[in-house]
């Protein structure tokens, strides 16, 4: 059959791939899709949207048990894992199907199967029905990553999980260890630890969620500790010995070394959220010479791969693997393609991270370490959530926020979250940073009463010594 033209090629459908082509395809283009397995990506299908579910289910199990405090009574309390499970599929699919509505109604054609560039705009499409060839001026590749494997602790999906067999769980865990204490790893260690299994967190680096500020880190540590969660920092997980019962599940004993002393600590099972690779093989990418680094691509700021007309974007490109960070690199490339405006790249400063565990964390721009490591003179205001009304009549009084200013121009340069609905509030300082906000604005910016978002005024105001419900 000949191949089939079209203005632009997307491979992958998760956030980076779908919207580049809406955007592509609300701009004019001609734009053709190609997916191997889900509309949606890990996004809606095995990452962002699943958890959510799940982590939604454990919170309201965590409130169940606290109806007393409320007034309310609540008894025979108890979780229905397959059904948990069954929601969450459900959310995912009911979102997955509506990328296929979005898809029809901006006209783009999806083509279902696995894609690989076989020479400068061609791509060649191994379908159930065969190998369909398509050309375009333009592609973006948008084709995501996958767990990473470490030597020895590879997934089996019986006693060691990654994020995808977690999520479709057929028991639940009694001994849970959870190796890495990124946000993936702690959502799930959240859950678990939640519905009642014995949770332990093994992080090789010197502090759980390494990324987020020391501060929050250290208050993430206290309260997963008060949870009855166990924390193993500086320590590194050296070897599995699988003893399979032969009916999905059995013993893992786990090498694990802290401080050159070794233990060994029998789990159930294990769920290795060690970090991610790029999906870079089999695309025909060496071939055509795109660089890759450590399984990422290597692009400029502006997604490009130095390969002309081959853009890519999202997880399989560098840091921050975040959905938000790709869908805004798929309008971008998109506009340049289409010669739209004047794209703007990235600025990995005002992309938030957020991760959905009990209590929540958010954070935007720079750590203080980092502020002060860059050279910057600081000033840092801090709020606790017990100062806040709206946090006590929620019954939601752990946690902080933490706003850090450069002390030369008063600009937002860093906010830190943790506690009840930060993942939420953090929109607002993500609209200071783009706005390249400074204390006089955010200080005389009237914030509606009672609300959380209070608690993010008064920490400016703390920066300049003058919060005045603390
Ligand atoms: C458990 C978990 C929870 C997460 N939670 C969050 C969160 O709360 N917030 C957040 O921002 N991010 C979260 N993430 C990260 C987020 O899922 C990713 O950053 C995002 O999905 C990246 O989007 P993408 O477009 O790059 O690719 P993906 O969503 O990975 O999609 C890539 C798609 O390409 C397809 N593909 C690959 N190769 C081919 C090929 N050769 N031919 C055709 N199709 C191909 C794949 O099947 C896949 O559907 C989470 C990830 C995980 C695993």
């Amino acid at each position: 059959m000949a191949p089939r033209n079209f203005d632009l090629i997307v491979i992958g459908s998760g956030p980076g791939g779908y919207v580049a082509a809406i955007r592509a395809a609300q701009l004019g283009l001609n734009v053709v899709i190609v997916e191997r397995e889900s509309l949606g990506g890990i996004c809606l299908n095995w990452g962002c949207i699943p958890t959510k579910a799940m982590l939604r289910s454990a919170e309201v199990y965590h409130l169940m048990h606290r109806a007393a405090e409320f007034g309310l009574s609540a008894s025979g309390i108890s979780y229905d894992l397959p059904a948990v499970i069954k929601r969450s599929r459900g959310v995912a699919k009911q979102l997955s199907s509506g990328i296929g509505h979005l898809m029809k109604k901006n006209k783009i054609t999806v083509v279902m199967g696995v894609a690989r560039i076989t020479g400068k705009g061609a791509v060649s499409v191994t379908t159930d029905k065969g190998i369909e060839e398509l050309t375009a001026v333009n592609i973006v590749l948008a084709t995501g990553a996958r767990a990473r494997e470490l030597p020895g602790l590879e997934a089996d999906g019986e006693l060691v999980w990654t994020y995808r067999h977690a999520l479709v769980a057929k028991r639940m865990p009694k001994r849970l260890l959870v190796i890495g204490s990124g946000a993936i790893g702690i959502e799930f260690a959240s859950f678990f630890n939640t519905l009642g299994t014995d949770t332990t967190v093994v992080e090789v680096l010197d502090r759980i969620l390494p990324v987020e500020d020391a501060e929050v880190s250290a208050f993430a540590r206290k309260a997963f500790l008060k949870q009855g969660m166990t924390i193993m920092e500086k320590a590194t997980v050296k070897s599995l010995d699988r003893k399979p019962d032969g009916q999905g599940g059995g013993t893992v004993t786990a090498h694990i070394e802290t401080g050159g002393k070794m233990q060994a600590i029998d789990f159930d099972t294990v769920i290795s959220a060690v970090g991610i690779v790029g999906n870079t093989e089999n695309l025909g990418l060496e071939e055509i010479g795109v660089k890759i680094d450590r399984a990422h691509v290597v692009t400029d700021e502006f997604c490009r791969t130095g390969v002309e007309g081959l853009y890519a974007i999202g997880d399989i490109v560098g840091a921050p693997w975040l959905a938000h960070k790709a869908s805004h690199e798929g309008v971008m490339v998109a506009e340049l393609i289409a010669r739209h405006g004047h794209p703007h790249p990235i600025k990995p400063g005002s992309i938030a991270g957020c991760t959905y565990c009990h209590p929540q964390i958010a954070s935007v721009g720079l750590t203080e370490e980092k502020a002060l490591a860059v050279g910057f003179d600081i000033r840092v205001g801090r709020f606790p959530f017990i100062g806040n009304g709206k946090a006590i009549a929620l019954g939601e009084a752990e946690g902080f926020v933490k706003t850090i200013f450069d002390k030369a121009t008063g600009e937002l340069i860093g906010a830190h979250m943790i506690g009840a609905e930060v993942t939420e509030l953090i929109q607002g300082y993500i609209i200071g940073r783009t706005l390249e906000t400074t204390e006089v604005e955010l200080s005389e910016t009237v914030f509606p009463h009672p609300t959380l978002s209070e608690m993010m005024h008064e920490s400016v105001l703390d920066a300049y010594g003058r919060a005045l419900h603390f």
